[in-house]
């Protein structure tokens, strides 16, 4: 992923952030079980970049903004809003 930073003030999708947790262990398109992303959109569960970019293919079809690591941290460690395409601070 590139490592553009914003403000998350900056970024217009913030309020669409509805679900920050899930208990899902794998993604749910290809049972990878690692550096696995949450939309927060709708709180399911897919695959980064590194593996089948599951995560990308739901942000290009259904326009959910913004995804987390999973499983999250407190405070998260980061967010990333694939429409700014920038990890929001
Ligand atoms: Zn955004
Ligand atoms: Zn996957
Ligand atoms: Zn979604």
């Amino acid at each position: 992923m590139p490592s553009q930073k914003i403000k998350k003030e900056s970024c217009p999708h913030v309020g669409e952030m509805k679900i920050t947790t899930s208990d899902a262990k794998k993604c749910e398109k290809c049972d990878v079980a690692t550096n696995l992303r949450l939309c927060t959109s709708c709180g399911r569960v897919f695959c980064c970049q590194s593996h089948n970019a599951h995560n990308e293919e739901h942000f290009k079809e259904t326009n959910h903004p913004i995804i987390i690591p999973l499983p999250t941290g407190t405070p998260l460690s980061w967010i990333w809003c694939w429409i700014d395409k920038a990890y929001l601070e």
